[in-house]
């Protein structure tokens, strides 16, 4: 039996490796193009910030800051947490570097791993990667369309299947409309409370909102039922959100307005979105979404800054891909492996595998000593589509044997030429 060691990665972690490890590059190189083409720049925060940093912006009363951060002190007593979500780093950091700059806006993305103490489950973990883009300072409805077709551009990219995949969208309002839907979401939950469950009881009082996100049957009976906040934005936020749908509709893309879509985090405003995966998927089918988030720079101490921005999940796109039967098209490994006849041989095989590697060529030797025998077994193993066999009588006359691991056949080529002639063949 494969021994497993002494210690093990934490409950709902994983370590990455092989073609998931591939997949990850993959993901994060796919959205450098597709972003870039947005005007989007890189951004790298911290994996820890200060504790209060995500109470003020995620809000006190949601499941993330109640229930599932992972806080800690430092040695001098600071309160610290690793991130469960990356929008409030990047606004704080927008903040504290001044990346809005004199035109008052910016684009930034970011990809990295976010800590949420959850129970684990498919699709569900306690250190998963979230990939997320952010438009700093932007108004118009048209940045609200253009992260949402960004968006869906990306998955369409990675090939999930746009039948696989349904968009919703919702307003969540502004502080002029909120507080009266709130009060009046609160009187028919009041008028309802006994069919409700113990949590979304309290979340009558503390954040009633919060109750679309419960998943028991009878709570979605009773909120089925509830007035829509769609049916009740001022004025300003009713004009935008038709402006977004018109624009999403111009642009041929199928969504959904789906007036029960509030998302787990406080600092939402008008528009809303999701993308979900259609089956497959079980209970956690979101794969990401996001939100217009237009009060978060005043409250945490910037300036008035409206902006919008999504987070999706490495491991739920993984599932996705998956369901759909889709394989991620990765760059192939060593194509060439050259192997030495006898030990007097191995640098002659390394200077080859130097110059094959400049002409661009993926390309390998033994570094273990193997046997000949061994380093066919090592080439093929490593999936190389041909074997240069470096020996003494072949060298002596100018020439190097190719081997192709797929028909046997050999052949012998100029040793002078080999690399020139390998990587025209190849590529
Ligand atoms: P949220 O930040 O809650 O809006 O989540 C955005 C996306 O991050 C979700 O749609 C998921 O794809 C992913 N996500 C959130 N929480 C988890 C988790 N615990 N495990 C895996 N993925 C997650």
């Amino acid at each position: 039996m494969q021994n497993k060691g002494t210690y093990q990665a934490p409950k709902g972690t994983e370590d990455l490796y092989g073609e998931r490890a591939q997949a990850w590059e993959l993901l994060q190189q796919v959205a450098a193009r597709v972003f870039s083409r947005y005007g989007y720049r890189p951004l790298y925060t911290p994996i820890f910030e200060a504790t209060e940093l995500f109470t003020r912006a995620v809000g006190k009363a949601t499941e993330v800051v109640n229930k599932e951060m992972y806080s800690f002190k430092d040695r001098k007593g600071r309160n610290l947490t690793l991130r469960p979500e990356n929008t409030a780093g990047v606004v704080r950091a927008a903040i504290e570097q001044n990346l809005l700059g004199e035109g008052g806006s910016a684009k930034l993305y970011y990809a990295g791993p976010m800590f949420r103490y959850e129970k684990p489950q498919k699709g569900r973990q306690r250190q998963f990667y979230q990939l997320g883009a952010e438009a700093l300072g932007v108004t118009l409805p048209e940045a609200d369309a253009e992260m949402i077709l960004m968006l869906w551009e990306y998955l369409c990219e990675l090939t999930l299947p746009q039948q696989h995949l349904q968009l919703l969208v919702n307003s969540m309002g502004c502080p002029q409309c909120r507080p009266l839907y709130r009060k009046e979401l609160a009187k028919y939950l009041r008028a309802h409370a006994e069919e409700l469950c113990a949590d979304c009881q309290e979340r009558i009082k503390t954040n009633p909102l919060r109750t679309f996100d419960c998943k028991r049957p009878s709570c979605c009976k009773v909120l089925a039922g509830a007035p829509k906040i769609i049916d009740a934005l001022c004025p300003d936020c009713a004009e935008h959100q038709k402006r977004v749908e018109r624009l999403l509709n111009d642009a041929g893309l199928i969504y959904r307005i789906d007036p029960t879509l509030v998302r787990g985090l406080d600092y939402y405003t008008r528009t809303v979105f999701e993308v979900q995966v259609v089956d497959g998927m079980g209970a956690q089918n979101a794969l990401g979404g996001g939100g217009r988030y237009d009060g978060l720079f005043e409250e945490l101490g910037g300036k008035s800054t409206p902006s919008i921005g999504f987070a999706l999940g490495f491991e739920r796109v993984m599932l996705a891909l998956e369901a759909a039967n889709i394989r991620l098209p990765f760059e192939k490994g060593a194509q060439v492996f050259v192997a030495a006849t006898e030990d007097a041989l191995r640098e002659e095989a390394f200077a080859l595998v130097r110059e094959l590697r400049d002409a661009g060529l993926p390309a390998l030797c033994d570094l273990q000593g193997k046997s000949l025998k061994a380093q066919f077994k090592a080439a093929d193993r490593s999936g190389a589509a041909l074997v240069v066999i470096v020996g003494p009588d072949e060298l002596d006359d100018g020439y190097v044997r190719v081997r192709d691991m797929q028909s046997k056949e050999e052949r012998l080529i100029e040793r002078s030429r080999a690399a020139a002639r390998l990587s025209a063949e190849l590529r």
